[in-house]
């Protein structure tokens, strides 16, 4: 924690502001990310790792949504799957990682995940109108409001470093779509897509069936789970998790890559998790408690999910009529 000392000892917080940003540090457990191999970002708060297969994953250490980019480069081109909250600019850490052009995929059209779209001339999401009109509009007014209370401590210290942090952030028309069971090939480097709907009706992963990889986005990571969204379908999320193993095993993945918390998470957790939500469904697991005012199932200390409660309004990010 050394290197956040020296703003702590010339930021004059008040000893509020420092508590509730040294919480976000514990909860960033730096220690857990020691086993991955840190790559120099241009981009201070903007953190890269290298991973098995040549991938790297793009840390955003900025928003305590702690979400994940992966950068996965092909022979010609490279795909770059999401581009977190878009406080700052991933362009220029995805640029420093590949000269190859840049394709930017999303995992689903969540704020956390959407953010950096409009740096990029290629954007690609799922086929669904819901997640165009939303990737077209930009994040709404309460999405952006998210995103300011979420990053207030971190970008006080920006702004005590003179950086300039993103005060709006831009929607940007999808320039291409997907469908299951479509092939991205990125020269010498295929991904196929699966598309997993239950947290949102766009959610999809990507296989690569060569190097035995599975990027899972916002359906599995370690740590706390959401299927609470007026979007949101658990039946649908259930099925998509079991759909998720029988393609990890069938195709010998065993560390799946994640997009938040940390870029990897074993298929022998995905496959624990299945059995969990499928148990939940069958009324079998009965044990939950209240958390934001929604039913939340941990299935351990790490991994829990959250859902709508009988008789429940689902909660709304964004209105889906008019993509905002
Ligand atoms: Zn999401």
């Amino acid at each position: 924690m050394e290197r956040f000392q020296a703003f702590a000892d010339a930021y004059p917080a008040t000893e509020e502001e420092w508590e509730a940003w040294e919480e976000i540090l514990d909860q960033l457990d730096v220690d857990k990310w020691l086993d991955y191999e840190q790559v120099e970002s241009p981009v201070e708060w903007l953190y890269c790792f290298r991973l098995p297969g040549n991938v790297y994953a793009i840390y955003e250490l900025l928003h305590d949504q702690q979400a994940m980019a992966f950068l996965i480069p092909g022979e010609e081109r490279a795909l770059l799957l999401d581009t977190c909250v878009g406080l700052l600019n991933i362009r220029e850490v995805a640029e420093s990682l590949t000269d190859l052009p840049i394709t930017v995929l999303n995992s689903h059209d969540h704020f956390d995940h959407i953010g950096g779209n409009a740096l990029f001339e290629e954007v690609w999401c799922y086929n669904d109108p819901a997640a165009i009109a939303h990737l077209t509009a930009g994040p709404s007014e309460r999405e952006l409001q998210e995103i300011r209370n979420r990053t207030k401590y971190v970008r006080v210290i920006l702004d005590f470093q003179g950086e300039s942090v993103s005060e709006s952030i831009p929607g940007k028309a999808p320039t291409g779509t997907v469908e299951d069971g479509q092939i991205i090939d990125l020269g010498g480097r295929k991904l196929e897509v699966i598309h997993t709907p239950g947290h949102q009706p766009s959610c999809i992963m990507l296989l690569d069936r060569e190097n035995h990889l599975l990027f899972t986005g916002d359906m599995f990571y370690p740590g706390p789970m959401y299927c609470m969204f007026s979007d949101s379908s658990f039946p649908d999320y259930v099925k998509s998790i079991r759909k998720a193993v029988n393609i990890a095993e069938e195709n010998g993945v065993e560390q799946v890559y994640t997009s938040h918390n940390l870029p990897t998470a074993s298929t022998e957790d995905l496959r624990r998790y299945a059995d969990f939500l499928e148990r939940i469904e069958a009324g079998e697991i009965t044990d939950y408690q209240i958390e934001d005012g929604y039913p939340v199932y941990a299935m351990d200390e790490v991994y829990s999910i959250s859902v709508v409660g009988e008789g429940q309004e689902p909660m709304v990010l964004f209105d889906e009529a008019d993509g905002k």
